[in-house]
């Protein structure tokens, strides 16, 4: 049965409430929730404040006319051993009900012409190589697993990394492998050299491939997105896709039981408006009904978010994604057939190859999320920020349902209610500055070492996808479950 997940989350009573925490951990979207439910899982005594009446932020799911929608993240990556998801909720003891994808997408080149993204590398390869020609195809994807398979290993290795103390260095000194240091020189080439150097380079077709996949898991294109993190993002329908029945809140739920299962504290609809470094070394978190002390900060919020709450005479933190900020275009729709086959998830390039659409609907038995016969779709693409040029949301909706009429994938006349959203909902939805969504795209000049998870020597720590570009719930459950072991070294 169709269940409004606003009834799965309540704030801990004011009397539990305490006025002291271990941790404090500020915004509620995967990456708090990471850390929060490990803190409190190992003991530590959490509070969660979440300024939504639903937690999970970009990740999320909401109930609307019947259905419930996923606010934006749609496709799930991680749960297979050894990658950031999987070993959380092994440490939390979750076992998630979640189904493993068949072929994880297709994509709709602007030539009519429809690319099955298989998971299995081999069967990739051979598509890969009848649809762009076999010229250089194998080379460029060989490649990109190799240094795919090292970012994820890498990753879950250097747990404190980059180091901010002696400590960090040792774990660093203990697990390193002299191989890792010859993996780094990729990370100063981008996406686009290796494409030269495969024969690719006059590929127009492959090469608008290339850029529209990019930009779903690494927000920019390939002549910005370094080739270590790019390979990492061409290589996400390699590894074991999942979906979750009911949705992404399925998945925030999980982790919101496991907080209050381990006597964390999660108060929601309570924005942080303050935040002021207190004596003895702890800091002072301001709401609008109460000020709570920590001797530890997670900001769990975008570093702009966060600097927008320190007083204006403190030390602002260090952001280093200049000035490139997107949001995202979202039309969500209960539909009632889904051209689509089994594969849920989609990618259609528009006629001039400018951007892309991507859709995705939920599973046809998913009666978690709508009623028998219908199905849950959104289809989202990049848009500008607040203050940009305004979206003409109808305009948008007419594109999209186009697109799809083009594609396929549904017609006008299955379509039962849509709404659309823009940067303006983003930021009512999250607070997020601006309304700026996805994450810090990919740029050369943003490197591993330069994704700070603590203040130097301090008791504050970043996480979120301001502080790891890319990558979306992967990346972010993985700083939260990084931040986690910062902490629990405390
Ligand atoms: C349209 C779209 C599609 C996406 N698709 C995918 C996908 O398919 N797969 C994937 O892996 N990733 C995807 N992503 C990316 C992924 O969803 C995000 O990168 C990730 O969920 C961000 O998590 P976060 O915890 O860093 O931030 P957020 O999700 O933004 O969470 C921050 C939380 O902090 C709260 N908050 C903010 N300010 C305050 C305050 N002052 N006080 C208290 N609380 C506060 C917010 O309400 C929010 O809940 C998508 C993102 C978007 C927008």
């Amino acid at each position: 049965m169709v269940q409004n997940p606003v009834h799965f989350f309540k704030s801990t009573a004011s009397e539990e409430l305490r006025d002291s925490y271990d941790v404090i951990v500020i915004g509620g979207g995967l990456a708090g929730l990471t850390t929060a439910a490990l803190s409190a899982k190992n003991g530590k005594r959490v509070l969660l404040l979440e300024r939504n009446y639903i937690p999970g932020g970009c990740a999320s799911s909401y109930f609307r006319n019947g259905a419930v929608f996923d606010t934006g993240a749609t496709t799930l990556l991680g749960l297979s051993e050894g990658m950031p998801l999987h070993t959380v909720l092994d440490e939390l003891g979750i076992d998630l009900p979640a189904k493993k994808l068949g072929d994880p997408m297709q994509v709709h080149l602007a030539s009519g012409e429809i690319i099955t993204r298989f998971e299995n590398r081999d069967a990739w390869i051979a598509e890969a190589e009848r649809v762009f020609g076999v010229e250089g195809q194998r080379k460029f994807w060989h490649r990109c697993f190799k240094l795919s398979d090292f970012v994820w290993d890498s990753a879950m290795r250097y747990r404190y990394f980059p180091p901010v103390n002696f400590g960090d260095l040792l774990s660093l000194a203990k697990n390193v492998r002299p191989r890792d240091v010859l993996y780094l020189r990729h990370t100063f080439h981008p996406v686009e050299k290796w494409i030269e150097a495969c024969g690719l380079k006059d590929k127009k077709e492959f090469r608008q491939f290339i850029d529209q996949q990019l930009l779903i898991t690494a927000q920019n294109r390939a002549a910005e997105v370094n080739m270590l993190f790019g390979a990492a993002a061409l290589c996400y329908t390699n590894y074991p896709n999942y979906m979750l029945p009911g949705g992404m809140v399925t998945l925030v739920k999980a982790l919101t039981d496991s907080i209050v299962a381990n006597g964390g504290h999660v108060l929601y609809r309570t924005e942080v408006e303050k935040i002021e470094q207190a004596p003895v070394n702890t800091w002072a978190i301001h709401t609008a009904n109460r000020v709570f002390n920590g001797s530890n900060l997670v900001s769990a919020i975008p570093l702009h978010n966060f600097n927008a709450l320190l007083g204006s005479t403190a030390e602002k933190v260090k952001i280093a994604e200049g000035n490139s900020l997107s949001s995202a275009l979202q039309f969500n729709a209960i539909i009632r057939h889904w051209g689509g086959g089994d594969v849920l998830h989609h990618q259609a390039h528009v006629k001039d190859c400018s951007r892309s659409v991507f859709f995705s609907v939920s599973e046809c038995n998913d009666r978690l999320r709508t009623n028998e016969g219908l199905r849950v779709l959104s289809a989202t693409t990049h848009a500008h920020l607040i203050g940009h040029n305004e979206t003409d949301k109808k305009e948008w909706a007419q594109q999209v349902i186009e697109l799809a009429e083009q594609n396929k994938l549904f017609q006008r006349d299955d379509l039962i209610d849509y709404h659309v959203s823009d940067a303006a909902n983003w930021q009512q939805w999250t607070g997020r500055h601006l309304g700026f969504v996805g994450g810090i795209p990919q740029f050369m000049r943003i490197k591993p070492w330069m994704m700070n998870r603590q203040q130097k020597g301090s008791n504050l720590f970043f996480c979120g996808d301001s502080v790891y570009p890319g990558q979306g719930i992967p990346g972010v459950v993985l700083s939260g479950w990084q931040v986690a072991g910062r902490l629990l070294k405390r």
